[in-house]
């Protein structure tokens, strides 16, 4: 019963197929590995958002962490529950991402994140 010819209907394997070549994600403690810059995960939050928080450099997501440790009061509308730091001086004139210019704000109220994103 046994037909050779099942053996030669087998599909071919598929490396045959182009893969790209693949590198690990260039956001940092990201282990993914992607033929793009980032992985799919963090592409995907790249253009959904657009924060500029997320074009900000390690030091700001340090500074960020001591600002809300240190206070979780908005500075903009005076209410807890901030969840970003906000650049009292803006990047753009010339600030830093020092604590000493970094003050708890929500989401919402965050200056250059309510300039540039939409949520629904
Ligand atoms: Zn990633
Ligand atoms: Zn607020």
């Amino acid at each position: 019963m046994v037909r050779p010819a099942d053996d030669q209907r087998q599909p071919p394997p598929t490396t045959t197929l182009a893969v790209p070549p693949v590198r690990p994600c260039i956001e940092p403690s990201c282990p993914s590995l992607t033929p793009r810059t980032r992985c799919t995960m963090h592409e995907r939050q790249r253009d959904k958002g657009r924060r500029p928080a997320d074009q900000y450099p390690h030091e700001y997501r340090v500074n960020r962490a001591l600002v809300l440790a240190e206070s979780d009061v908005c500075w903009r509308c005076g209410k807890a529950g901030a969840t970003t730091a906000d650049h009292v001086t803006p990047i753009a004139h010339g600030g830093t991402h020092d604590v000493d210019n970094l003050k708890p704000a929500h989401l919402r109220c965050n200056s250059a994140a309510g300039a540039t994103t939409r949520r629904r």
